[in-house]
């Protein structure tokens, strides 16, 4: 059998490696991604996209098929003794420089389902009922070899194969797993109650708070159900439901989904190895799915990966802007694991009995993860910080920024009156954005980035900014943060 050459292979077709192929084949690179299973996922798993993987998303053309689908939700309310004793969407409402400010609630298998088919439709579907049994890395990158005996030559192999990823394992990755000992059942069904339904992240407070309420699409509802040991019946579970919602009563009349979970913590040690191999989603961190942080995490890495990835095999950036990938996500992970962390412990473990309350004030200190908002990769100021989306005007069309971004390249952003000449590389679209309407061009009122240009990276973090004075007298190079390269990325 002859070896087939790639750019890239993906080991793995959850929604985190389906994520990278097809990210990876809009910009043009060749891919193949493999798994053991027969198709998508169909029900169950992750059940919320949060407001910034919603602005990712637009990026690659695949929000507005997604978002219909879905159910918005910005509320998280506390049920203690027979009533609501409070109802928050503070940290959704006051997020600048967004138009989605709330979670989207909709089942992973969505998520899994439309990105095969785009596979598909771009001639490169996934290849299924087949794993990856060996990865060597060779003067040439990778050679893989599938369970069919076939080998794949390519630049780079991505693990995107889960929590207990065979990459992670042949490549000797530490990953050390805390296990706090808490078990959760997850009831996906059509209910049946006299509680009034609301669209609201309902979280109930018995003698502890283990029993959470997850509106979602279409007309199933979710419900997590802390239990005290892992050999617990589907009944013990729904008595659980019931005596938190007292006096109401519920029952299921359809299920969909049930399913049980220990909770398990980690961040891999490393993200990559030797520059040729990288690890994404759950590969490399688990950790408990309170604040709905798992998927989410996982696809803004890939969004973070591969437009680098694009720019080394495509534009001749250096290695230094792949490992960029590791100290950019790493810390992420990092935090996602303390923001879930201290919210499931904070379901089991109270000082004041107030476990619901207590754990609501845990969602707002830790908005910033759980809305994907406060994520950012630099210290201060704009640069590392995530683009805001703002009203942009075609004549007298009404759009916004983020319709106009493209995942596959750089965006100047240029805000302000006059014409400025530059001499750029061809991977950086410019758009000018006038003041006010001069006709013709884009135009807005916002005062955000007033006079400045600002180069937007393709996953829209900022990379650098400058008042329009300074422009015409930077070079390209000093546009970016990342030196080496020809174009100094
Ligand atoms: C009950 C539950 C509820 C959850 N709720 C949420 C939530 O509300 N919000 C949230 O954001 N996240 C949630 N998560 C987490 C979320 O489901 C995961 O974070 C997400 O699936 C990770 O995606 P992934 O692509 O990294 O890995 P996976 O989805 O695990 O995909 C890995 C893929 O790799 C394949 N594979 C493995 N080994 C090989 C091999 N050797 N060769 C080929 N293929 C291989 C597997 O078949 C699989 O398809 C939940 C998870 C569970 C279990």
């Amino acid at each position: 059998m002859s070896t087939q050459v790639v750019d890239i292979v993906i080991v793995g077709a959850g929604p985190v490696g389906l994520m990278c192929a097809y990210l990876g084949q809009r910009c043009g690179l060749s891919t193949i991604v493999v798994d053991t299973s027969d198709g998508p996922l169909k029900v169950g798993r992750a059940d919320a996209l949060n407001a910034r993987t919603l602005q990712l998303l637009e990026l690659a053309d695949l929000f507005d098929e997604l978002y219909p689908l879905g159910k918005p939700c910005d509320t998280s309310s506390v049920w203690a003794e027979g009533k609501f004793i409070s109802r928050q969407s503070t940290w959704w409402e006051n997020l600048e420089g967004c138009f989605h400010k709330h979670f989207l609630m909709l089942g992973q298998a969505y998520v899994e389902n439309i990105l095969d088919d785009k596979l598909k439709k771009m001639q490169s579907p996934v290849r299924r009922s087949t794993s990856v049994e060996n990865i060597q890395i060779n003067e040439k990158g990778c050679l893989t070899t599938l369970s069919n005996r076939e080998d794949i030559q390519s630049s780079y192999v991505i693990g995107a194969d889960g929590s207990r990823s065979f990459v992670r394992d042949h490549f000797k990755i530490p990953f050390e797993i805390v296990r706090p000992q808490i078990v959760w059942a997850v009831i996906d069904g059509v209910v049946e109650t006299d509680f009034q339904k609301v669209p609201e992240i309902i979280v109930f407070q018995a003698e502890t708070s283990d029993v959470a309420w997850i509106p979602r699409e279409g007309k199933i509802d979710r419900f997590y159900v802390r239990m005290d040991t892992k050999d617990f019946t589907f009944e013990e579970a729904i008595e659980k439901i019931n005596r938190a919602m007292r006096p109401h009563s519920l029952r299921f009349k359809e299920i969909e989904w049930y399913s049980q979970f220990s909770v398990k913590e980690s961040v891999a040690e490393k993200f990559f190895v030797q520059d040729r191999i990288f690890l994404a989603g759950d590969a490399c961190h688990i950790h408990s799915v309170n604040g709905g942080q798992g998927l989410n995490t996982g696809l803004a890495d890939a969004f973070n990966l591969m437009w680098k990835m694009n720019m080394v095999l495509k534009f001749g950036a250096s290695t230094e802007l792949l490992q960029s990938y590791e100290s950019e996500r790493k810390p992420v992970a990092q935090s996602v694991i303390e923001a879930s962390g201290e919210l499931v412990r904070s379901t089991k473990y109270s000082e004041t009995g107030t476990h619901a309350q207590d754990y609501v004030k845990i969602v707002q200190k830790r908005a910033g993860n759980i809305t994907g908002m406060g994520i950012r990769y630099g210290e201060q100021g704009l640069p590392g910080s995530r683009l805001f989306d703002i009203e942009i005007y075609h004549g007298t069309a009404k759009t916004r920024l983020y319709s106009l971004l493209d995942y596959t390249q750089f965006t100047l952003l240029i805000f302000g009156d006059g014409k400025v000449e530059l001499n750029l590389p061809e991977f950086i679209k410019v758009i000018h954005i006038h003041p006010k309407n001069e006709g013709e061009g884009y135009w807005t009122e916002s005062s955000s980035y007033v006079n400045q240009a600002v180069l937007v990276r393709p996953d829209s973090y900022i990379e650098s900014s400058m008042s329009l004075d300074q422009i015409e007298s930077f070079t390209s190079p000093q546009l970016f943060r990342i030196s080496n390269g020809e174009y100094s990325l």
